[in-house]
């Protein structure tokens, strides 16, 4: 594939895991080929960017073991949350995840799915996946059972079938997969309304339970350090350098760091020295940095769309405005969002070369002020923050 930075390689991770040692023998071929280093991208996958040689990198991947099989491939994208932290006797999203990847691999989809076809598997706790909009989502229901819905996030989704342990779950994730395949093809879940989306899984699954209890409560995002959890970071829109991926390999060693699809990492160990060196590398450590609270789109540096430079200034106005990017900012090239749909605190909308200002809402929300530079959004906001005042 190719992008505005030259060619890029994706790479899946099982699981939404890598061990520091296979992460390490990734580093020489980052340094070779990929001169923009790594993008964590919102499917928790490692995307070589900047690659200037693509058929010497993907041999290289190749001869390290990093090419998937033909039959891997066809397994749509399964992202999980991380570790489980919600108590109880744990049941793991990445043991169900392995479980219903080998039950796809064993006997794939006989038609095609959408190409961004993705399944979420949620365990819930701080490092849940909640958010994600998935086309089939597993959510936990206490310590044994899962609740399947269908097409969107864990407050959004529709739920069909509540299910009894690990090997159920993905059985019965699995057939709803490759029956989606054959009555849609590849048309999003998403874009079936509600009584559809019923009458489908009712079709595949059987009938449908009179009431499917809400999946466990939603947690704050969560980065820095947690002894129960290890250490969980993320970088600057997701970039992280090649000096970078090398210390984080460094340090977990032959243990496993765990990639989120909020692109945060959660690394076991971390020394004082090493944490300075990411920071230093444009790691975030802690959610009191006000980078954390920042989303941009790529704008343009690498979208035709685009008029302005959106992740300069998303950095520009968390240096002068800490408070109001902590509570989160998104600056997006034009009212698509290609960096989310949600509502924020803030969104500033690029529209010839000025922003729009949108609070609480989605880069398609609500103007409340039109046409500022950069400049005059940080008067803007300053004034209205203080004195509470909306246009
Ligand atoms: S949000 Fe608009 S400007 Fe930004 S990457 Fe998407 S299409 Fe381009």
């Amino acid at each position: 594939m190719w992008a505005a930075d030259g060619a890029l390689l994706r790479l899946r991770l099982p699981g939404g895991r890598i061990r520091g040692d296979r992460l390490a023998a990734l580093v020489p071929i980052v340094e070779r080929f990929a001169t923009n280093g790594v993008l964590v991208t919102r499917r928790a996958k490692l995307e070589l960017r900047g690659v200037e040689a693509p058929t010497a990198a993907t041999a290289a991947l190749d001869a390290a073991g990093w090419l998937e099989t033909p039959t891997h491939e066809r397994v749509p994208d399964i992202v999980v949350s991380g570790t489980p932290v919600c108590g109880g006797e744990a049941t793991d999203a990445r043991t169900l995840g392995h479980r219903l990847h080998d039950a796809l691999a064993a006997r794939p989809p006989e038609t095609s799915l959408a190409d961004k076809f993705l399944i979420a598997i949620d365990a819930g706790g701080v490092l849940g996946v909640a958010a994600v909009h998935a086309d089939i989502r597993l959510d936990r229901l206490g310590a044994r059972d899962w609740r399947i819905a269908v097409g969107g996030t864990r407050a959004t989704a529709t739920p069909v079938a509540r299910v009894h342990g690990d090997a159920d779950a993905a059985g019965c994730a699995a057939q709803l997969v490759r029956g989606v395949a054959e009555r849609f093809g590849t048309q999003r879940l998403r874009t079936l309304t509600p009584a559809e989306r019923t009458a489908l899984t009712a079709e595949l699954l059987g009938p449908l339970p009179a009431h499917i209890e809400r999946p466990l409560a939603e947690s704050d995002r969560f980065i820095g350090y947690d002894p129960a959890l290890g250490h969980v970071l993320s970088f600057v829109f997701g970039h992280v350098p090649a000096a970078a991926l090398a210390l984080l390999a460094a340090a977990a060693g032959p243990d496993e760091i765990a990639v989120l699809p909020d692109r945060r990492l959660v690394v076991p160990e971390l020394s004082a020295g090493r944490c300075r060196e990411l920071r230093t590398l444009g790691a975030i450590v802690t959610v009191a940095d006000p980078r954390a609270g920042l989303a941009a789109c790529v704008g343009r540096a690498g979208c035709a769309q685009a008029t302005t430079d959106t992740r300069g200034d998303a950095l520009a106005l968390a240096h002068a405005m800490p408070e109001m990017a902590s509570a989160g900012l998104h600056v997006s090239g034009c009212r698509k969002g290609c960096a989310g749909r949600r509502a924020s605190p803030v969104t500033l909308t690029a529209r010839d070369g000025r922003y729009d200002v949108i609070r609480d809402g989605p880069p398609d929300g609500v103007v409340e002020a039109q046409g500022l530079t950069r400049s005059q959004v940080c008067t803007w906001l300053s004034r209205n923050d203080q004195s509470g005042e909306r246009r």
